[in-house]
C-alpha cells in the first residue's frame, strides 16, 4: 500500500472514530455529584484521590478530607494541602487494628470520625469529600455500611465523594457511579524497599 493510501485510510478511520466519540459525548449530558470508589490491592488509591483534590482546588472548589487511617505517619499530602485555602483536613484515627490492637477504641474513633464526615456530607459548601481508607471501618464492622451509604446518599446533589481503601463492600460498589480496582502487579516493598517520602507517604 502506498503512503497516500495509508494516509487516506487513517483519515477515514479517524473520521469514523470521531463520529462515535462525538455521539457518546453528546449523549453524556447529565451533571451530578458523583460517588467514586478506589479499591483493590495495588498502589494508587489514596494518591489518586488526592489528585482529584488538586483538580477541584484548581477550580476554586471547597474540599473536605477525612482520613480513617490504618497505620499512619505524617504524609506529604497533608503537609501540602493543609497550606492551601479551601481545604479542611481531618485525621480521624491514629492507626487501626494491627497498630492499636484495641477494638473498642477503634470503634469509638471510627464513630466519632463518621460524625465529622457526616457534617461535611451535609454541607453544600463542600464540593468534594474524600473518605480515605473508609473501607476498613466497614470491613471490620466499626461503622454500619447501611448507615454510611444512607448518609452519602443524602448529601447535596452536586457534591462529589471519593472513598478509598482495600476490600470495598459490594453494597458500596453498587451505590457508586465510578469504581476502579487497582491491581497489584508489583510493589517495591516486596523487594525490601521501605516507604519513600514523596512516593508512598
Ligand atoms: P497510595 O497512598 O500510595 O496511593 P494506596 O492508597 O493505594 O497507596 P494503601 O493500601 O492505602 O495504598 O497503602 C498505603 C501504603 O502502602 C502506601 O505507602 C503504599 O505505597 C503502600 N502500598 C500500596 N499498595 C501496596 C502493595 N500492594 N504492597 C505493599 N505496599 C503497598
Ligand atoms: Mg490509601
Amino acid at each position: 500500500m502506498s503512503d497516500s493510501d495509508k494516509n487516506a485510510r487513517h483519515a477515514d478511520r479517524m473520521a469514523r472514530k470521531k463520529a462515535v466519540i462525538d455521539t457518546a459525548i453528546a449523549h453524556a449530558d447529565q451533571e451530578k455529584g458523583l460517588l467514586l470508589v478506589l479499591t483493590g490491592n495495588g498502589k494508587g488509591k489514596s494518591s489518586s484521590a488526592f489528585g482529584m483534590v488538586a483538580r477541584a482546588l484548581g477550580y476554586g472548589m471547597n474540599v473536605g478530607v477525612a482520613q480513617f487511617i490504618k497505620g499512619r505517619s505524617d504524609t506529604g499530602e497533608e503537609a501540602f494541602f493543609r497550606r492551601q485555602p479551601g481545604v479542611e483536613w481531618h485525621v480521624l484515627g491514629e492507626g487501626f487494628t494491627w497498630d492499636t490492637q484495641d477494638r473498642e477504641r477503634d470503634i469509638r474513633k471510627a464513630r466519632e470520625g463518621w460524625e465529622v464526615a457526616r457534617r461535611m456530607l451535609a454541607d453544600p459548601a463542600v464540593n468534594l469529600v474524600i473518605l480515605d481508607e473508609l473501607t476498613y471501618t466497614l470491613k471490620y464492622g466499626y461503622l454500619d455500611t447501611e448507615q454510611v451509604l444512607a448518609d452519602i446518599a443524602a448529601r447535596p446533589p452536586m457534591q462529589h465523594v471519593v472513598v478509598t481503601g482495600r476490600g470495598a463492600p459490594q453494597a458500596l460498589l453498587d451505590a457508586a457511579d465510578t469504581v476502579t480496582e487497582l491491581m497489584d502487579v508489583k510493589h517495591a516493598w516486596r523487594a525490601g524497599i521501605k516507604a519513600q517520602p514523596g512516593i508512598d507517604l
